[in-house]
């Protein structure tokens, strides 16, 4: 097996770039270089290259040839990930699928959305926002992070436990297996009870099974009314109490942010916000 910055030979780097054309396969120390890491802490790990295929077909060739060398792959979406998914540990290629860009369809009757995985995440909820749909899973990183990342990460953010996370959502994916081969892991219907679950295998599994190179995502109406409440209390005990009161009233908030008085008062000297609650106005009721 090929470790770390191995170089590969002139003659796989030649077959590589047929495959994924002039530009997409990047060989040089300073083209690769934001490729050796991701946004874990201090790691970096230079691939021997990088590839940017276009589509499955290119990645299913990318794969067999890999298969065949014996020389490890590590997709890549956008590279924000904490856990270390992305890095090449092993040297060899880093498969980006920054070029599988498309939202391919967005099936307002059925509420269905079919993309690529190098879609942003916040692109693609002001897509289907324009339509009066709503993708809800909304990790911090939205404006950067890909949607072939987040099913990868099974990525969720602060509506997670209204909304749930990437699994909730992701109803079939194409994914090329290490083979070469292309399949599809499910149907896109919300009911689907035949078979082995492979789309929720995917879901989570860090680019270790296969590349995702289509995803189709149920979508649901969005949301008429959008509230924000704050609410002040006198100790961190009667927040929380608070806060299981509030689910079993029957209310589903789609956040709940606890923040300490120190906390909010330090934020509000660098942002041009009015939180109208003033400490000498609040009277002690309880
Ligand atoms: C500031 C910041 C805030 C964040 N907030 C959140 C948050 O609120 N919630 C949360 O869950 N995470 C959060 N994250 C972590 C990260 O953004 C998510 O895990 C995100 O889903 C990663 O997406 P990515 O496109 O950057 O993937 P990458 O980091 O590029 O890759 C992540 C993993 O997915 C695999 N992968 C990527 N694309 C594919 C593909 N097409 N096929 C197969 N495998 C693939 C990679 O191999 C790797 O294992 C945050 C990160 C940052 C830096």
């Amino acid at each position: 097996m090929i470790k770390y910055s191995d170089a590969l030979s002139t003659l796989l780097l030649e077959e590589l770039n047929q495959i994924c054309g002039d530009g997409n396969v990047l060989f040089k120390t300073e083209d690769k270089e934001v490729y050796g890491s991701d946004e874990t802490e201090d790691f970096y790990f230079v691939p021997a290259v990088v590839v940017k295929p276009a589509n499955a077909e290119e990645i299913s060739s990318i794969l067999k040839l890999a298969n065949r060398e014996k020389i490890p792959v590590t997709p890549r979406g956008a590279g924000t990930g904490l856990s270390g998914g992305a890095l090449p540990v092993f040297g060899g290629i880093v498969l980006s699928t920054e070029r599988l860009n498309k939202i391919i369809e967005i099936d307002e009757r059925n509420l269905q959305a079919t993309v690529e995985p190098g879609v942003i995440n916040q692109i693609f909820r002001d897509a289907v926002e324009a339509k009066g749909l709503f993708y809800p899973p909304d990790p911090a990183s939205r404006g950067s992070c890909f949607l072939g990342g987040n099913l990868a990460e099974n990525a969720g953010g602060p509506k997670a436990v209204k909304y749930g996370t990437t699994k909730d959502y992701v109803l079939n994916c194409e994914v090329v297996l290490p083979t070469g081969e292309i399949i599809w892991t499910g149907a896109n219907v919300l009911k689907n009870s035949t078979g082995y679950n492979l789309t929720q295998l995917i879901v989570g599994s860090e680019g270790t099974l296969g590349i995702i190179t289509k995803i189709v995502f149920r979508l649901i109406p969005l949301p008429t009314q959008n509230l924000l409440m704050l609410i002040p209390f006198f100790s961190p005990e009667k927040s929380c109490e608070a806060v299981s009161a509030v689910f079993r009233a029957g209310f589903s908030p789609s956040a709940m942010e606890f923040m300490e008085s120190y906390a909010i008062d330090f934020v509000l000297k660098f942002v041009d916000v009015k939180i109208p609650v003033k400490k000498r106005n609040i009277r002690r009721i309880s």
